[in-house]
């Protein structure tokens, strides 16, 4: 039975599908551990402080952060100590890869009402699509769209449009659900649908903001509350 329904749900990734909380840090500390360990001349809160300013800099998707990491406390970039850094953050990582406690069933859910489910993210298609399938969810979804796709990040209302028109969704009758205010839930509003936040740390002016402007936003604890809404 193929499903045309209009009604999409789209998802971010991380901190709303995925447990993501200081994961990226613990496995940052594994590989600069390793790296240090066998020979990277630097103490160990040095060197990550030195990997914290290269990702601040380069940015969290740029895929070379060991790479200038040898570069810079050596002079040369050291293949070996790249490929430990590398393999150790990968690994550990991956080790805690975990999706919230409710997610699979709120997917359950959402797919027994009858709606399409789609990703919208931030990042490398292929990277989020390993999450998807590394937590074993990636079959209840149709499409993921990311900004490395559209050339444009959220908040920016081209990757709303070009999802939409992807899924051949009906934007007043579709809703992301995510866990920041701007990227997720203002970018999406403004690009006609509603949204749920989810896990966010919102602040008090933008629900008073929301308020004010009676925008079609819902803010529930928990994807496990998406149910109390969908
Ligand atoms: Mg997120």
């Amino acid at each position: 039975m193929i499903n045309n329904d209009e009604r999409v749900v789209f998802f971010d990734v991380d901190g709303t599908l995925l447990d993501t909380s200081d994961f990226a840090e613990t496995a940052r500390k594994a590989a600069i551990g390793l790296m240090v360990d066998n020979g990277l001349p630097l103490d160990k809160d040095e060197a990550y402080g030195v990997l914290k300013t290269i990702i601040r800099e380069k940015g969290s998707n740029y895929g070379k952060h060991f790479n200038v990491l040898t570069q810079v406390v050596l002079g040369h970039e050291d293949p070996m100590l790249v490929a430990l850094g590398m393999i150790t953050y990968h690994n550990v990582k991956m080790a805690l890869l975990r999706p919230f406690p409710d997610t699979i069933d709120t997917l359950i859910y959402l797919k027994s009402q009858g709606y399409r489910l789609a990703v919208i993210s931030n990042g490398i298609t292929i990277k989020q699509w390993e999450k998807l399938v590394r937590l074993n969810v990636h079959s209840f979804f149709d499409a993921v769209i990311t900004s490395e796709e559209v050339g444009k990040d959220k908040p920016n209302r081209l990757i709303y449009d070009v999802a939409l028109r992807k899924m051949n969704g009906n934007p007043e009758k579709s809703v992301m659900i995510g866990n920041k205010f701007k990227e997720d839930a203002l970018g999406a509003v403004n690009a006609g649908m509603s949204a749920i936040l989810v896990n966010s740390d919102i602040t008090e002016d933008d629900r008073d903001y929301i308020k004010q402007e009676k925008l079609d936003i819902a803010i529930v604890e928990n994807i496990g509350d998406v149910n109390t809404i969908l």
